[in-house]
């Protein structure tokens, strides 16, 4: 038997990943094995709403793991109900089921709007996603996702998924039939490159599922818990209530948990259709708790808005100085274009520069600091990033 030599080599090679090892990290930053300091815009991918190790989550994690890590799916755990409760008072829906990824949250929404097709909708089961769309990487959320990428992967596909197009209220409608049970999307693309639906596109969704009998499906794993600043939920900009919601990413501030919302009318799973041994354990769902007790202070909110802005403005007036094009999003979750297929290589500079950003598409960079991110914070990232884009104009200038 040989064995890997080298450390990484021990992992499955997944995607391409600098050969560099972080060790810590706290607030803003990250640190890797050899000390050097991070500024980090990616924050686990959006995921660590309050930045690295925050106290609040470390003592939330110490205190129940001396407490109660699981007493298993079969039985209620105080930090479930409790998180639960909390989540339903903070929103339009009625009950939750928890969950252990994005993609787990995504698979439990398709399933369950199965569910209501077959006791309610005599048996349809297709749900209109849409192209750009990114719903996780299990086979029923690869097959819901609009992802060019995916389309030859892993053949066949889970059918019942029809692509319809983001802000089109007609390719929607054209894609109604008897078969049809939901339509489900993200409030703002994120993973195609930070698209968002207009208010105005979603509150016509609610409208044509609500004449249709159709549920709507909210996939604000990206876009939840505060991250388009103001609200808990980006849908709640639109002024709409979804049938169904999913949340990831920050629910959990770093940790993995993830959520499964539906009104009264919608949460119709029946023993046996649904669980699993991790979904609402102690340990995670006390982390949720921790999480929530910040982010939906209404002032945290607010200061989560009001950084969304400098940093759009800051933006907008780097993309000036460059030549470069739209900030578009909302809140912090925001993309500069760059006009040109350039972000990798931005990306690979910046690593070598101390700054994590990411390039969700070539020509766009996104931006998902922690909701407390502050200003100084943000000069710092806008001034290494001038500095990148200056000596890449220099170079284009001169090739
Ligand atoms: C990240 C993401 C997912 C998948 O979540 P995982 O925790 O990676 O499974 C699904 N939908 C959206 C919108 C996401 O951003």
């Amino acid at each position: 038997m040989t064995h890997a030599t080298h450390p990484f080599d021990a992992l499955m090679e997944i995607t391409a990943r600098p050969k560099t090892v972080f060790v810590k990290g706290e607030g803003a930053y990250l640190w890797d094995d050899t000390g050097k300091r991070y500024l980090d815009f990616i924050q686990g991918w959006a995921v660590n709403c309050l930045g690295h190790s925050p106290p609040a989550i470390a003592e939330a994690v110490a205190a129940q793991a001396k407490l109660l890590l699981t007493p298993s799916p079969a039985y209620h755990n105080a930090a479930s109900l409790k998180l639960a409760q909390a989540l339903v008072e903070a929103s339009c829906f009625d009950q939750v089921f928890f969950a252990n990824s994005g993609a787990e949250a995504n698979e439990g929404a398709i399933k369950l709007a199965r569910k209501f097709g077959s006791l309610h909708r005599g048996g349809a089961f297709e749900i209109i996603t849409f192209e750009g769309g990114f719903h996780g990487r299990t086979l029923a959320t690869m097959s819901a996702s609009g992802k060019k990428a995916f389309e030859p992967l892993f053949e066949p596909k889970v059918p019942g998924f029809r692509k319809a197009r983001l802000n089109d209220i007609g390719s929607v409608k054209q894609l109604i039939s008897a078969n049809t049970v939901a339509v489900m999307l993200e409030p703002i693309q994120g993973e195609a490159g930070v698209w968002p639906a207009t208010d105005a596109f979603l509150r016509e969704l609610r409208t044509l599922t609500r004449e249709h009998g159709l549920l709507l499906i909210v996939d604000e794993i990206q876009t939840g818990m505060g991250r388009t600043g103001g609200k808990l939920f980006a849908h709640e900009h639109a002024g709409i209530a979804p049938d169904i919601m999913t949340l990831g990413k920050g629910i959990g501030g770093g940790a993995p948990l993830a959520a499964l919302l539906a009104t009264e009318r919608a949460s119709c799973f029946e023993h046996g259709d649904q669980g699993g041994t991790f979904n609402g354990n102690s340990l995670m769902c006390a982390v949720g708790l921790a999480v929530l007790d910040q982010v939906a202070q209404p002032a945290f909110l607010k200061a989560a808005a009001d950084a969304g802005l400098h940093l759009e403005s800051e933006l907008q007036k780097l993309s000036a100085r460059h030549g470069l094009g739209d900030v578009r999003g909302r809140g912090l979750l925001l993309a500069l274009d760059l006009k040109l297929p350039i972000g990798p290589a931005i990306v690979a500079q910046a690593f070598e520069a101390g700054l994590l950003l990411n390039a969700p598409q070539p020509d766009a960079l996104r931006f998902m600091p922690a909701l407390n991110v502050t200003k100084q914070e943000i000069a710092e990232m806008i001034e290494g990033l001038d500095a990148i884009l200056t000596r890449a104009g220099a170079a284009r200038r001169v090739a």
